[in-house]
């Protein structure tokens, strides 16, 4: 099966630089979007070394001997596969926690971090914090993520509705996110791949205006190879303020 990406990016009307960073590599198999957090430069270099990590550790990059024996451990590959992002994740959130330690212009930065690695016919998905990642097949959306939020938690202990969450002011609130709290626990997921699944991968600056019905409705009226700026200028029509990030993967036959 054949994969083509896409991204698109924008800093938003409000803020005068973007905190996301995104990473496309369609050969290996390996998508990423990160939103950082901080003052100033922090949430900038957050996302951006978390991706650098992953991309290192994921793609072979930078060998590593505790990787290694990780994959002898384990079994069934799918397990293997996760296994490595779970521990890419945490050396990710070791290497931002160690320089905004060392770094007071860094001091307290942290970044979500979504990422999608497809590697033998199966979609591998893990994230830590909001950034969510969606799966479009048959005309259904279907997202594969859940928010490492406070108002989830509420959502999820039934206090709070889905629709009261996105009005609350503090919906942004994350319980974890790479480089800020140390150790993480991502959520892990593998999928069997179709022809014609379309990937999503975004950061919170396109679902805080655009709802996953909305989302749905583009994916159904965009070709994927456009879907990327076209979710990212309905997020800007519809008010989005944020820095807003979408990274687009369809899988075709080929
Ligand atoms: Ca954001």
């Amino acid at each position: 099966m054949k994969l083509e990406a896409c991204a698109w990016t924008d800093p938003g009307p409000v803020r005068d630089n973007n905190e996301d960073s995104y990473h496309l590599d369609e050969d290996n198999g390996l998508f990423i979007v990160a939103d950082g957090m901080g003052g100033h430069a922090a949430g900038e270099e957050a996302s951006r070394l978390a991706v650098k990590t992953l991309r290192e550790l994921l793609t072979g990059e930078q060998s590593d001997p505790d990787e290694t024996r990780l994959d002898r451990q384990v079994g069934d590959p799918g397990d293997a596969l996760r296994e490595r992002l779970r521990y890419a994740m945490n050396q990710a959130s070791a290497r931002v926690r160690k320089e905004s330690l060392e770094n007071l212009a860094f001091a307290g930065m942290g970044t979500t971090v979504a990422v999608l690695l497809i590697e033998g016919g199966q979609a591998h998905v893990a994230h830590v914090g909001d950034s969510r990642v969606y799966l479009f097949r048959d005309g259904m959306l279907a997202r594969l993520t859940r928010d490492h939020t406070v108002v989830q938690q509420e959502i999820d202990a039934g206090r709070l509705t889905p629709e009261l969450a996105r009005t609350v002011p503090h919906r942004n609130y994350l319980t974890q996110s790479v480089g800020y709290h140390g150790p993480v626990e991502p959520d892990t997921l593998t999928r069997a791949i179709e022809p014609g699944d379309v990937f999503l991968l975004c950061s919170d600056g396109v679902t805080d205006p655009l709802d996953d019905a909305r989302i749905a409705t583009l994916a159904r009226e965009v070709d994927a190879p456009d879907l990327a700026e076209r979710l990212v200028r309905d997020a800007l029509d519809r008010g989005g303020e944020d820095n807003i990030t979408a990274v687009v993967v369809r899988i075709s036959h080929g």
